[in-house]
């Protein structure tokens, strides 16, 4: 009897899954079913070189199309499934309900964007930032000289604003919180931030909130908790994101802030496995469940629920890490920072571009913020890896050897 393995959603996990469990020696049939059109596609260039329109579409695509048909894989675009069938192991579209059977299932779903909840929200030339339709309504208002307000200081509210900027506009940024990016990192690295988009001739206002947009005259003015007005030839709301874990949810499957996984993946009915943005995972480095937005954890997780269902089992067991590419800056976080209380700086942040941020609980590295630091950012890694100690004062002076910090234990 030829198995079937279903995956919904295509992008970073899905994709990856599917290469992977082929290439792991499963035999039976194996469907992706995307929501979006496009073929698997790199998520992160959207707000850097897919939106500067230096990247076209084919040139982010995860794999060439041809690959998916050479691995005998089956790829369903631009359908949604509505519905899981535990009892009877199937999944429900929105293309003439067609039903499609499994008999391992993986939810691939990733997150969607939080919404604005203010009136006028829906005002046209308001845009959300998520996948490439956004991008190509966004980029088809680019205008040297016009002006884009974009609401949220996070990493794609800055790296969007980088874009834009690049492009000649005029770029305003309205954070909500006291500082941009303070959701992530620590106020060193806001400010940092927050002085290079200055040096760019970009302008931030934080403690802001947005409450309400309006069009008038073709211009949407952009009303705020402080009194004042923006006034934008287009909007970007960058806020967050949600998990999609509705269809988890309503098949009964135990979920919390994502799809509640063990190490191998698997979510509480055991055909079923749940990967990378929409995961709620067990993360054993820093001994609690975490659900991360990250391209290297989409990747590792559906390499791990592949082995699983190939009988080659392997536990979770990986370091969160990030990047973030804004102008000439390159930030390489490795680990999370939540929960430190004591910052090494190595490098000049209050001037330069080159810098690393450590972050420690007491004694414990917990991660860095590497910026053009490529060095520091693998040297982080192993040492988060190992758990060893570091020594704060050697780490701090930039003319003493990195490794040399490095404590016998
Ligand atoms: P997603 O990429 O969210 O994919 C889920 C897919 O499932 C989507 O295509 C969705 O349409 C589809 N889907 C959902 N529901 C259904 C359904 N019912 N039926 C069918 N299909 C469905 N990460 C980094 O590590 N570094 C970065 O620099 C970085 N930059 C980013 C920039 C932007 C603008 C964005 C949006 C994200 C960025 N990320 C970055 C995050 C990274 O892209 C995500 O972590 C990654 O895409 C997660 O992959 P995923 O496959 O789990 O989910």
């Amino acid at each position: 009897m030829i198995r079937n393995c279903v995956i919904i959603g295509g992008s970073h996990a899905g994709s990856q899954f599917a290469i992977s469990l082929r290439q792991g020696g499963w035999l039976g049939n194996i469907t992706i079913i995307g929501e979006e059109r496009d073929y698997p596609y790199h998520r992160p260039p959207l707000s850097k070189t897919f939106l500067s329109g230096e990247k076209k579409i084919e040139d982010i695509l995860l794999r060439p199309a041809e690959l998916y048909e050479k691995s005998r894989i089956s790829i369903r675009l631009g359908e949604r499934v509505k519905s899981i069938d535990r009892a009877n192991k199937s999944v429900i579209t929105n293309n003439n309900n067609n039903i499609i059977n499994y008999d391992k299932l993986v939810i691939a779903t990733g997150a969607r964007v939080r919404k604005i909840p203010v009136p006028g929200s829906e005002t046209e030339g308001v845009y959300y930032l998520r996948n490439s339709d956004d991008v190509n309504k966004i980029k088809s208002r680019v205008i040297a000289n016009d002006h884009a307000v974009i609401i949220g200081g996070g990493y794609i509210g800055l790296e969007t604003a980088a874009s834009l900027r690049k492009q000649g506009m005029k770029v305003t940024v309205i954070e909500a919180m006291a500082r941009v990016l303070q959701r992530v990192t620590a106020p060193e690295l806001s400010n940092f931030y927050k002085r290079i988009h200055d040096e760019e001739g970009v302008e931030i206002f934080e403690e802001v909130i947005a409450t309400e947009f309006k069009k008038i005259d073709k211009k949407i003015h952009i009303l705020t908790s402080c009194g004042k007005t923006f006034i934008g030839d287009m909007v970007i709301v960058g806020i967050g994101v949600i998990p999609n874990i509705e269809l988890a949810e309503s098949a009964g499957l135990a979920v919390k802030n994502g799809v509640e996984v063990n190490q191998f993946c698997q979510t509480s009915d055991p055909e079923i496995y749940a990967i990378g943005d929409v995961s709620w995972h067990y993360n054993e480095i820093y001994e609690r469940f975490l659900r991360l937005e990250s391209v290297p954890n989409a990747t590792e997780q559906a390499k791990i629920a592949a082995l699983h269902i190939n009988e080659k089992p392997k536990a979770y067991n990986s370091l969160p890490w990030f990047w973030s590419d804004q102008y000439d800056l390159k930030l390489q976080i490795a680990g999370l920072s939540e929960g430190y209380n004591h910052i090494v700086i190595r490098g000049d942040i209050e001037k330069g571009r080159s810098f690393s941020a450590f972050y420690f609980k007491d004694n414990n590295l917990l991660a860095v913020d590497a910026v053009n630091s490529p060095r520091e950012f693998m040297f982080t890694k192993m040492v988060l890896t190992k758990g060893q100690k570091l020594n704060k004062e050697i780490l701090s002076n930039n003319s003493l050897d990195l490794k040399s910090a490095i404590m016998n234990q």
